[in-house]
């Protein structure tokens, strides 16, 4: 609880997404979020960390072996992730968008980030014309490329970590009946 740093509050960011909070946001002991959806990922991110390594490696195995949650399709399931630009004139965005799924679903929806990027990603000027031809090639990488089948990747890794916090904090937030907020619930233990 030695969190009063006076001064530290005139550009705080979000710790979970790095925006910059002008004003509010959620504190969790040095910590800032932008939001509560920000504060419980952030929260999360941090407990699964903490996980034990069997636990996550046995479940990992599980996922890359199992069947495509997407298409319920034969395996080997990874992280594929598609890349997306637009521009409207003076705007450009980008959007990745990872999936823990099936090559072939990964590969549709990086065919689709490549169409809905080359109809809408030049549109923005200078950035549209630079960012475009990079997300192409990205998503044209993606799809000859991609995580190794023989292997889990570390992205996956962490996805299922993820999940599995997520798992653990809802099954605990519902015997509880205590939202995930400033209480790290078992980690003081480790200390
Ligand atoms: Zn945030
Ligand atoms: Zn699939």
């Amino acid at each position: 609880m030695a969190g009063n740093r006076p001064g530290a509050d005139a550009v705080a960011k979000c710790d979970y997404c790095s925006t910059t909070i002008l004003f509010g946001g959620v504190r969790d002991g040095n910590a800032r979020y932008c939001n509560q959806r920000c504060h419980q990922f952030g929260w999360l991110l941090a407990r699964c960390n903490d996980l034990p390594d069997e636990l996550v490696d046995e479940q990992v195995l599980n996922v890359h072996g199992g069947p495509c949650p997407r298409c319920k399709g034969p395996g080997p399931i990874d992280v594929h992730t598609a890349y997306r630009v637009w521009s409207l004139i003076v705007i450009t965005a980008t959007q990745n968008d990872p999936q823990v799924c099936c090559r072939s679903c990964g590969r549709k929806r990086q065919l689709g980030g490549f169409v809905f990027s080359l109809l809408a990603g030049w549109w923005g000027f200078p950035a549209g014309l630079i960012i475009t031809p990079i997300t192409l090639t990205r998503n044209v990488m993606a799809m000859f490329g991609g995580p190794s089948p023989d292997l889990p990747s570390t992205q996956l890794e962490q996805a299922v970590r993820m999940q599995i916090g997520a798992a653990i904090a809802s099954s605990q937030r519902d015997s509880a009946a205590a939202p995930p907020t400033a209480q790290p619930l078992r980690s003081t233990a480790s200390r």
